[in-house]
């Protein structure tokens, strides 16, 4: 079994790094963890370094929250009009869009007797979710006018750099801004939370404020991975080998690379690339594409590289490399968000945590 290491007191330095600039900057940090789900040890180091409001974007097949969970947690994705029942009961907020689901949301809440609030996403320019900025106010007006309306509407969101690639800038923020102020103003209706999202705003906090009514941020992928994407950076201040993949070796040979007489593609379907010819040294570990995202990887070795991806299996070649390995020694990697994501998602990796 490959392993997914995760060092918890660099995991806890990133967080409270993170959670304390939120702070200073007038921002309450939901955590976001589409990765790790529901790992107990992650939340408690969240929970620990200061973070209490958690969002998730799948739907569970069962309640997973109430046992570990103080308050329920926010659903970040939009909900399914057919999954509205689970909704409710697992979740104390999502986000919304749609006339229809929130009308469905309010029907429900009123036969299950239950509360819900809902954050309508509005969209900045990131082409994905969210109303038009133009037809905020109207919308907004429309939830509030929802007959017999027993769901609560907390505030307006949204969300940078996943479609389009737009990160943030004085324009899109302040969209966000005017909106919550038009709101008030117009409808006389409190926006008590205006929420933006993920990491890549960090980028934007280095050295900007953000207007006042924003006082949400949603990050994840910075905390696990010491990045700011979107922007492609290391983030100066975090730790970006909190986790770590690691592998053992199964075989190790030197191989005769040769251009093939007949090419035919590999066992995914891809095109095999001979990058180098001649005798090299190839180990093959014990991972592949149900494992983890391979292609994400990168050796903490820069002298060996993957040359090649299998559903079980990935070959490293290691020729140009100092280090000698043999069956059973470990080969550590960085990852990458899909990694992240697939590792922890994978029944077949470990999850280990170093203390
Ligand atoms: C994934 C997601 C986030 C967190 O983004 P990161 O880049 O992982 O920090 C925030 N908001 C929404 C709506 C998301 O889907």
């Amino acid at each position: 079994m490959a392993q997914l290491t995760i060092d918890i007191k660099k995991l806890a330095h990133n967080i409270s790094f993170v959670a304390r600039s939120c702070k200073d900057a007038g921002l309450d940090m939901m955590g976001v963890l589409k990765g790790p789900g529901m790992d107990s040890v992650i939340i408690r180091t969240l929970v620990e370094n200061g973070v209490e409001t958690f969002g998730f974007s799948n739907m569970p097949k069962k309640n997973l929250y109430d046992t570990v969970l103080s308050r329920k947690p926010v659903f970040i994705s939009l909900p399914s009009i057919h999954e509205i029942h689970k909704l409710v009961r697992y979740f104390g907020t999502s986000f919304n869009t749609e006339i229809s689901v929130i009308q469905r949301i309010n029907e429900v809440l009123i036969a299950e007797k239950r509360s819900h609030n809902i954050i309508l996403m509005v969209d900045t320019g990131d082409l994905r979710e969210g109303v038009l900025p133009e037809n905020v106010v109207d919308t907004v007006r429309k939830i509030h006018d929802i007959k017999e309306r027993k769901l609560g509407f907390s505030g307006i969101g949204t969300n940078l750099g996943c479609c389009a690639g737009m990160v943030p800038d004085e324009e899109n923020i302040q969209i966000l801004q005017d909106l919550a102020l038009e709101i008030e103003a117009r409808l006389g209706i409190a926006v008590d939370t205006v929420s933006v999202g993920g990491s890549v705003f960090l980028g934007w906090l280095k050295s900007h404020r953000l207007p006042h009514k924003i006082n949400q941020i949603r990050l994840g992928e910075a905390v696990f991975l010491g990045n700011i994407p979107t922007l492609y950076q290391k983030h100066e201040d975090l730790y970006d080998d909190v986790l770590v993949f690691k592998g053992d070796v199964l075989e190790t040979q030197e191989k005769r690379v040769d251009l093939p007489r007949c090419p035919g593609r590999d066992a995914l379907g891809f095109q095999p690339a001979f990058p180098n010819t001649g005798k090299r040294k190839r180990a093959i570990l014990n991972f592949g594409i149900s494992d983890t995202y391979p292609q994400g990887l990168r050796p903490l070795d820069e002298g060996s590289s993957i040359v090649c991806i299998n559903s079980n299996y990935t070959v490293m070649d290691y020729t140009d490399s100092p280090v000698s390995l043999k069956p059973g020694d470990f080969v550590e990697f960085k990852m990458n968000y899909i990694s992240m994501l697939q590792a922890f998602m994978s029944p077949f990796t470990d999850i280990v945590y170093q203390y």
